[in-house]
Order: structure tokens, then C-alpha cells, then sequence
């Protein structure tokens, strides 16, 4: 039996989140027909900064948003790493042109939501692509006709969608992944992310224009400008036993304060100046799993949701969308098999870059013998050493 027969039925994407709504352009470019589902009645502000280094904005460039993108970027020269402990400034990573010039693409940081409503706004002008919001999948069923169908809910209301597949883009506490026999769930680290933004100006002049890695026993701080450079992204991340599912918890400042009180003065004083804290936990799903069965495919965070400390998370959602598309030709008739020749070619390399990650977290929070080691060897490191130790991960391009 295959559901693959009708070429003019649509793919249903799951969730409209930065992998989601990337697939539904990379995928209409393939000629398919999109219906793009997301359970938020309304794709809000919520959020704080991403980095999208060189191999996602290659992607980017190839969907045709990169330039509508521009207005809302910055794109630091370098990435400064300095002690949590001491203020002492450890090392830099060369960025900017360095990087550009390497790559082909550049290397931005920029507001989540900014990302996002850049993405829906080439979605929404793209005949082709129906975005149904408040509409939550559920599952999907092969219907008394043999052909596959999308179960989802809208207004309460459960009704089908034929389909010639349905591609999960549903984060982290992906419903899609239930499809999927075998499927892990998301797993907690034991460490969150407490994260705000503050006006430029409030940040001293050293802290504006570059990227800043700070580290410590136990916790590290990132930073670096969004919004076209009118805010200061600050994301602290601790170890921590809080769990919580949404990306919107609030905290308030005494509690950061507190979790970052034997840091330097400068921090403190810096973090002690934001009030719109929020909280969240960070999770991981395990890359290795499987992230295909028959008509279905995982994508983004729903497939591999990583720890933030290689700041690939978006990345790689944005990669999987350039080769699901690339699998996906307008005249496929195996489906099922193009889904698993996606999954086979993409996982070597999430599993690595969550791998790197996963080390990372340990790093950059070594104490002690460890912490003098890693130290060491930044401050002997040039910047431009630092930075090609990342060409595998950012060189990479979607090939036709
Ligand atoms: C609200 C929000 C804020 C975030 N903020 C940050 C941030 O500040 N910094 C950072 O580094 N990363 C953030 N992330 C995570 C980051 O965007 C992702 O790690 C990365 O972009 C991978 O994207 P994704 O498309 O795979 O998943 P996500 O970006 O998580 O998108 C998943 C989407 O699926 C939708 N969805 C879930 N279940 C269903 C369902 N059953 N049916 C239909 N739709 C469904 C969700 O509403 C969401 O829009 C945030 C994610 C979200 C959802």
C-alpha cells in the first residue's frame, strides 16, 4: 500500500517554529504544496537572541531571506571569552570578515523573533504555502481510502487533512515524535537558561558590538547585541534542578543576582539592570534516535534538540530543512524511502555537533587543574586558530 500516488496532495509541516517555517520554503521551492500547522494562536515576541553562523545563513540565502534579514542582525568581529571567576580576558575568536571570507556566508546574532516574523512574512506571500494557526496536530492515520491522513485540532474541533506526508517540526516536546516507534523523550540537562535583553546603552562600551563568553564553576554567561543593535542579549546558564516545559517562565533579578553572586562587579552590575528575566530548561533529545517511520519525518529540535553551548540549535533545524527539501524532488514516488536517505545523511552530523556540545557544557564549567588547562591553552590560541577549529561546522552548504 502507498499513500505516495497523488502528488497534488499537500506535506503538512508541524509546528511553525525556525525549522518549520524554513521547510515550508525550502519544500515550496521544490514545487509541493505546504500546509504549515502551529498550536500558537499567534506566533508572538517570545524569545531572546540566536546565532546564525555561516552554514545557516547559506540556507538562508538560498531560501531568499537573507537579505530581509539584514536590517535586524549585527555581526560581532569576535566572540570574547573571559573568566567568570577573575574578569580576566581569556582568549577571542575571530568572527566578521575573518569568517565570511572563509565561509562565503556571514556569521550574525540576531533576535529570535525578529528570525521568525522575517520567515512567516516570506511564508505569507508564497502561493503555494496555507499557514493554519491555532491548529495543533495530533497524529496521523492511514483513512479509509488509503491515503494518509493528518489528524489536528483547531477550536476544538478534531478533523483530517490528506496528505502526502508530515514532516514533525514540532520542538522539543514534539507530539510528532510519538509517531515514531522506538522514540525517546526530551531529557532535562540539570541546567537552565535565565535570559534578557537591556537597551545598548545600558551596557558598558566593551560589551556592545562583540560577542562575550564568560566562564565559571558551575555556570557561564553569553552575550552579544540583537534587534540591529539596539539591545544586549544576556543569557546566563547555571546548574540547576528547576524543570519547567514553556520558554516563558519569568524570573526576577534578585533570583539571577543570586545564582551569579561571586561573579565579577561588572557582570552584576550589568545583569542587575535587566527586568524582564525569563527562565527556561534546557533539554536535550538524543540525535541517535530514530527520526523517520514510513511517511514521517523529525526535524529541528523535535529530531535532536541540543544544549545551547555550540550555538547550533537553529542551525541545525535550518540545515535538516535544506536537505529534506533536497530529498524531496517534485516527482518523488518513494517517499518513505527519501525520508530515511534525509535521516541517514543528517545524523553523523547533528549527533557530532550535539556531541560537542554536550562536552562544552563540562568545559566551560571546569574548576581547578582542569580550568587552568583550558585557560592555558586560549590564552596561547590566536584568534583566527580559535575560530577554524569550527570550519567543519560552519563551512557547510546545502549541495544540490
Ligand atoms: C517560543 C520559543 C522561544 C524560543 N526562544 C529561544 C531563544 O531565545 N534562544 C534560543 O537559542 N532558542 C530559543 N528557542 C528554541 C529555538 O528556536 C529552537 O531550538 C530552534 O530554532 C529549533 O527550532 P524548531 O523549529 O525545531 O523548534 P521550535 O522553535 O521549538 O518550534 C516548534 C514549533 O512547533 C509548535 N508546535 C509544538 N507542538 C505542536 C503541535 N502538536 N502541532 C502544531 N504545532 C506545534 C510550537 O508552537 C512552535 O512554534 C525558542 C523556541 C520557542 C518555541
Amino acid at each position: 500500500m502507498t499513500q505516495t500516488g497523488d502528488a497534488l496532495q499537500p506535506i503538512v509541516i508541524a509546528g511553525a517554529g525556525i525549522g518549520g517555517l524554513t521547510a515550508a520554503l525550502a519544500l515550496r521551492q521544490q514545487g509541493h504544496e505546504i500546509v504549515l500547522m502551529d498550536k500558537a494562536a499567534g506566533l508572538s515576541e517570545v524569545g531572546a537572541g540566536l546565532q546564525l553562523s555561516p552554514n545557516a545563513c547559506s540556507v538562508l540565502d538560498r531560501i531568499g531571506v537573507l537579505d530581509a534579514l539584514e536590517p535586524h542582525v549585527c555581526a560581532p568581529d569576535y566572540l570574547r571569552i573571559r573568566s567568570g571567576k577573575s574578569g580576566r580576558q581569556l582568549g577571542r575568536v575571530r568572527f566578521g570578515d575573518f569568517l565570511k571570507e572563509r565561509h562565503g556566508f556571514p556569521f550574525w546574532v540576531i533576535h529570535r523573533a525578529d528570525l521568525q516574523r522575517v520567515l512567516l512574512e516570506r511564508v505569507e506571500r508564497t502561493p503555494g504555502i496555507t499557514t493554519r494557526l491555532a491548529t495543533e496536530v495530533l497524529g496521523l492515520e492511514p483513512s479509509p481510502y488509503d491515503h494518509l491522513s493528518c489528524i489536528y485540532q483547531n477550536d476544538e474541533v478534531t478533523a483530517n487533512l490528506a496528505c502526502k506526508a508530515l514532516v514533525g517540526a514540532d520542538g522539543v516536546w514534539s507530539r510528532t515524535r510519538r509517531i515514531i516507534p522506538g522514540h525517546e523523550n526530551a531529557r532535562f540537562s540539570g541546567q537552565v537558561a535565565y535570559r534578557a535583553t537591556i537597551p545598548i546603552e545600558a551596557a558598558p562600551a566593551n560589551w556592545r558590538k562583540d560577542s562575550g563568553l564568560w566562564m565559571h564553576r558551575d555556570s557561564h554567561l553569553v552575550h552579544y547585541p540583537v534587534r540591529g543593535g539596539r539591545e544586549l542579549n544576556i543569557v546566563g546558564l547555571a546548574e540547576e534542578a528547576w524543570r519547567d516545559e514553556t520558554w516563558s517562565a519569568r524570573a526576577d533579578t534578585k533570583t539571577v543576582l543570586h545564582v551569579f553572586r561571586d561573579w565579577p562587579s561588572e557582570v552584576r552590575t550589568l545583569l542587575g539592570k535587566a527586568e524582564n528575566w525569563l527562565k527556561w530548561a534546557l533539554c536535550s533529545v538524543d540525535a541517535s534516535g530514530p527520526w523517520t517511520h514510513g511517511h514521517v519525518a523529525l526535524m529541528g529540535d523535535a529530531a535532536h534538540a541540543m544544549l545551547p553551548y555550540m550555538a547550533q540549535g537553529a542551525a541545525m533545524a535550518i540545515e535538516d530543512a535544506a536537505v529534506l527539501a533536497r530529498h524531496l524532488p517534485p516527482d518523488i514516488g518513494n517517499i518513505p524511502a527519501a525520508l530515511r536517505a534525509f535521516e541517514r545523511e543528517r545524523k553523523p552530523r547533528v549527533t557530532r555537533i550535539q556531541g560537542i556540545a554536550f562536552r562544552n557544557a563540562k568545559v566551560f564549567h571546569y574548576s581547578g587543574i582542569r580550568e587552568f588547562a583550558r585557560d592555558t591553552v586560549l590564552n596561547l590560541s590566536d584568534p583566527e586558530t580559535l575560530a577554524a577549529r569550527f570550519d567543519d561546522v560552519y563551512g557547510w552548504s546545502p549541495s544540490d
